[in-house]
């Protein structure tokens, strides 16, 4: 079974960034880089909000020099994702698949002293067709991100919670027009939120309705043009047309590996000393007098964790970086208090 300092869960921008620190410390970090190698990114064309891009950067190309940056400096980056672990003593263990949906994928056994998880968020989406076909041509997940490139335009924004209220709201600074579309007639966001955007003039709604259909075209080059809309009302469709449309319809953590071993919110974030310092965060009474003296420290010592798994807050990939690289320290003075 191979051995290794550090392992790190994930590649978005927090795991990469974690790697590339502690590869940096000399922990010759192995990094599982799971079921999508470069995290939500690779799902955006141009990042306009990643500082040192004053031109921006596409969202695969940043990814992949994170990743060869945190391999020039000696992390190992494996295309395995894990399925298992054993925190219940160290070294930790872990188990890997090729392929976790393929039962003649290749199984591989590890362990470390020290894990650092940054398995990310999922954004949610419809599970429509040609979802992924549109991702990044006119469809997206994150307003935060590629907001900028709708100016004059109009966008849809599905969703009737606060991500999606937050969104809508702030398209208004680019769009021209923005419509929420919604599948009922009461919106899930809180009442300050919901209160903002009635005032907006720029926002429009859809109400009791959902997106059935996305629309789009492949020549001159590939664009979403519209979405079908359903009435859940009287099953009745209609075709409109949007420039953009955003799904913000919640994210998922992906924490299902370590359910029952780390202490999570009841949504399934990773819950860090960090993470109880956000308000609203929901954990165990009592859980900070318990945790490791550390910001990225989970509820098992010498695990740490970053990024949007942890994050119900912040969720941009520059916070991510950050967070991965603050995990990396945790990590690495851990490590030394360890050997005294
Ligand atoms: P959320 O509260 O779970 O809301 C998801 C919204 O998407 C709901 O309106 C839901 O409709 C809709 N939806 C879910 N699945 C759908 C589907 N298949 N088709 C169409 N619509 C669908 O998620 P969120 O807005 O991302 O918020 C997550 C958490 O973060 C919340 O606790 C929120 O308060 C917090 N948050 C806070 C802020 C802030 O305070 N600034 C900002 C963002 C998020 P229904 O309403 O019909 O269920």
């Amino acid at each position: 079974m191979s051995h290794s300092p550090v392992i790190v869960i994930g590649s978005g921008s927090a795991g990469l960034t974690a790697a590339l620190y502690t590869a940096r410390a000399n922990l010759a970090p192995k990094v599982f880089e799971g079921r999508e190698p470069g995290g939500q990114l690779t799902w955006t064309t141009a990042v306009e909000n990643f500082p040192g891009f004053p031109d921006g950067v596409m969202g695969p190309e940043l990814m992949e020099n994170m990743r060869k940056q945190a391999q020039k400096f000696g992390a190992d980056c494996r295309f395995e994702t894990v399925t298992e672990v054993d925190l219940s003593k160290r070294p930790f263990r872990v188990t890997t698949s090729t392929d976790p949906r393929d039962p003649e994928a290749e199984i591989a056994h590890y362990t470390a002293d020290a894990l650092i998880v940054a398995t990310g968020a999922s954004a949610r989406t419809l599970g429509l067709d040609k979802e992924m076909h549109y991702m990044g041509y006119g469809l997206g997940t994150c307003a935060t991100c590629d907001g900028a490139l709708y100016r004059g335009k109009k966008v849809g924004v599905v969703g009737g919670g606060d991500t999606a209220v937050e969104e809508a709201t702030f398209l208004t600074r680019f769009a021209s027009q923005v419509t929420l579309i919604h599948r009922r007639d009461t919106l899930r966001a809180s009442k300050v939120m919901q209160k903002r955007i009635f005032a907006n003039p720029k926002v429009d709604y859809i109400w009791d309705a959902e997106v059935s259909e996305y629309l789009g075209v492949d020549e001159p080059y590939k664009a979403l043009t519209g979405v079908k809309v359903l009435s859940t009302k009287d099953g009745s469709t209609r075709d409109v047309p949007f420039d953009g449309v955003f799904l913000a319809i919640g994210h998922s953590p992906n924490t299902a590996v370590f359910k029952g071993k780390l202490e999570m919110t009841p949504e399934g974030y990773l819950l860090t000393r960090t993470a109880l310092a956000w308000k609203g965060v929901v954990a165990p009474e009592g859980l900070i007098d318990r945790l490791p003296n550390y910001g990225s420290a989970t509820s098992v010592e010498g695990v740490f964790a970053a990024g949007d798994v942890v994050d119900t807050h912040y969720r941009q990939a520059i916070t991510a970086a950050g967070s991965g690289c603050a995990a990396a320290i945790d990590c690495e003075k851990w490590l030394e208090h360890l050997k005294g």
